[in-house]
């Protein structure tokens, strides 16, 4: 009966190429996990990129700075006013150089915020909803 066994097989298709499944992609890739490996440490002396000394561009802050690196090895700077920003300049070796023994790892980047006192506005945009009421 070879008209059986070409609805069996039609059957079978969807199955067997589930893995290009776009959702199913998506969630492979947002594990919980990713998201919480945060590595931080903070950086007292100024950060000079190719001879230029780092700037906040709101608060005009030259050092004291707290260092952030996520899981892909992108480096963000944050200052005292909380200000935060992605710098493709530095990589996860410059973080792990300015690191060094005073690194430390949080599971959160509220906790380091708050631990260090980085804590500021913009904190509330990375992180879940359930704080705001204590700031
Ligand atoms: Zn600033």
């Amino acid at each position: 009966m070879p008209t059986q066994d070409i609805q069996q097989f039609r059957a079978i298709l969807p199955e067997a190429t589930s893995g290009d499944d776009p959702l199913l992609r998506l969630q492979a890739e947002s594990e919980p996990d990713d998201a919480i490996r945060i590595q931080t440490t903070t950086h007292a002396d100024p950060i000079i990129i190719t001879g230029i000394t780092v700037m906040c561009p709101k608060c005009g802050a030259r050092q004291d700075w707290m260092v952030i690196c996520d899981v892909p090895g992108r480096v963000f700077l944050r200052c005292r006013c909380a200000h935060q920003w992605y710098e493709p300049e530095l990589t996860r070796a410059d973080f792990e150089a300015m690191a060094g023994e005073g690194g430390q790892n949080y599971p959160s980047l509220e906790a380091v915020a708050l631990d260090d006192g980085y804590d500021g506005t913009l904190a509330g945009a990375y992180l879940p909803d359930d704080r705001v009421g204590l700031s």
